[in-house]
């Protein structure tokens, strides 16, 4: 291995951290430059009053995310992770169902009792596909009408799938659908009840152990911090500039930043023509994201007693009410309810651009029809998160199109959340990939 030979790394989310931990831990220098005043990405966190974190965006683990659990295991910290009973539910034509155990699939009215039969099928089916490659050509709208018939689709999947992906719902690729009944398959118990996990004092208690893990390792922590444009000497990478004009030589660079980004940067950056960097371009321009609006509401009451309500009315301007205090305690937020509403969306969609009062605004009627006792006097405090590229566009026949994690330009790396497949984004796939592609810095450099 070279001796002292330096990694810059472009953002500071769990990908980028966990890059940042294996490769000082193999002796690496490495920096992380991230543009935001504090690292954790998608996992951020904010103060909610006195001190108390709360994630920007709802976060759990399942059972099957071991990879992030090792990673807490290494760092001494499993007695962090909480198990939490949860609770599964969906509003379908003015109405509330619960769907958390076998028993409430087939009290499940809204279908006919074949139906619900067909619908508790659906995870066991995903469960017994041996090899995710024979799904690859699939839609998701397809496999699911093969699997459970159409009526289980309209009524369940088709306004899921169009809550979250939009006018692209008609081309997600059955294995996106497959991988998502297989994980919260996973995390069912034999009666059918479902626990996921939580950290004690919420992802930024973990965030802030990884920093803390960091510095000790020697990695430098850059915040507020841009990457703008990659240094390039005879279309190698040697180094970065950043927003805050600085320029920054060193031996490698892993971006961990969404794809659109890194091609901003590529597009700045001084590169001689090249037919591989022309076609990497191509390649990271074809995939597209969406992005998520999240209000958070800081209530005085609570609207239901389910964690994770679907929404499966494309009307509502959220497919999601996630009430987080169902989860973990409203001990841990001094008495107070939190409940996410959630959309996913493009960024040029009009509820992206809103305030938190339009949002807010918007939304009241919406939750009032959902749940007649609310009342605007319950909300104590909201707050409005949004992020651009929060979720690649799993599409068919991905893997086709998913870069390498070395790509053709010499120096450059990368890892990011669409290179996750055939599983989906995750703080647990954060973990495994940026060991992944700290294994291929780390091995490409052996001498
Ligand atoms: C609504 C929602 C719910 C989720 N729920 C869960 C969940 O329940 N459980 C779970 O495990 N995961 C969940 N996730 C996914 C999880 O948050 C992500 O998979 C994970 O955080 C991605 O980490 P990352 O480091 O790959 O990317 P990111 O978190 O996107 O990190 C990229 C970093 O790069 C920085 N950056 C961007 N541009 C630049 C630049 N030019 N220069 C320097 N830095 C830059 C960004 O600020 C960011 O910090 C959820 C995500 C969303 C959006």
């Amino acid at each position: 291995m070279k001796k002292n030979e330096h990694i810059a790394i472009i953002g500071g989310g769990y990908t980028g951290m966990i890059a940042a931990y294996e490769l000082s831990k193999a002796g690496k220098k490495v920096t992380i430059f991230e543009k935001e005043d504090d690292l954790g990405g998608l996992a951020r966190s904010f103060d909610i009053g006195n001190g108390i974190q709360l994630e920007r965006f709802y976060h759990h683990w399942f059972k099957s995310d071991k990879h992030i659990m090792s990673l807490i295991e290494e760092m001494a910290l499993t007695s962090n992770i909480v198990w939490n009973k949860t609770n599964t539910g969906m509003y379908f034509a003015n109405n509330f169902y619960k769907l958390s155990s076998p028993i409430e699939l087939l009290k499940f009215s809204a279908l006919s009792f074949t139906d619900r039969i067909k619908l508790g099928l659906l995870t066991l089916k995903a469960k017994y596909v041996k090899d995710w490659k024979e799904l690859e050509s699939l839609s998701a709208k397809d496999w699911l009408i093969k699997n459970a018939g159409k009526k289980v689709y309209e009524v369940v999947w088709e306004p899921l799938l169009k809550g979250k992906f939009g006018d692209y719902s008609d081309s997600i690729s059955a294995v996106w659908i497959w991988n998502k009944l297989k994980l919260r398959g996973s995390s069912r118990n034999k009666k059918g009840g479902e626990s996921l996990a939580y950290y004690r004092g919420g992802f930024a208690a973990l965030t802030s152990s990884l920093k803390e893990s960091l510095r000790e390792n020697g990695v430098k922590i850059e915040t507020n911090s841009a990457v703008h444009t990659l240094i390039v000497k005879q279309n190698k990478v040697v180094g970065v500039g950043t927003s805050d004009g600085k320029d920054i030589l060193c031996d490698s660079v892993l971006s961990t930043v969404a794809l659109p980004i890194l091609s901003k940067i590529i597009n700045k950056s001084k590169f001689g023509s090249d037919l591989y960097i022309e076609y990497f371009k191509s390649q990271i321009s074809s995939i597209k994201y969406l992005g998520n609006v999240c209000l958070v509401l800081v209530l005085e009451k609570s609207l239901s007693d389910t964690y994770w309500m679907n929404v499966n009315d494309p009307d509502f301007p959220f497919v999601a009410v996630i009430e987080h205090t169902n989860f973990e305690p409203r001990t841990s937020y001094e008495g107070k309810y939190i409940v996410y509403l959630s959309k996913y969306l493009p960024v040029s969609d009009l509820i992206f651009g809103m305030t938190k009062k339009e949002l807010l605004n918007f939304s009241i009627p919406y939750i009032k029809r959902m749940f007649p006792k609310f009342n605007e006097q319950w909300i104590q405090d909201a707050y409005l998160w949004k992020e651009s590229y929060s979720q690649p566009i799993v599409t068919k026949n991905y893997s086709q199109n998913i870069p390498s994690f070395k790509s053709p330009i010499s120096g450059l790396f990368l890892s990011c959340m669409a290179q996750i497949y055939p599983e989906d984004r995750g703080t647990n796939y954060a973990v495994k990939y940026g060991k992944i592609v700290s294994e291929i810095l780390i091995n490409n450099n052996t001498e």
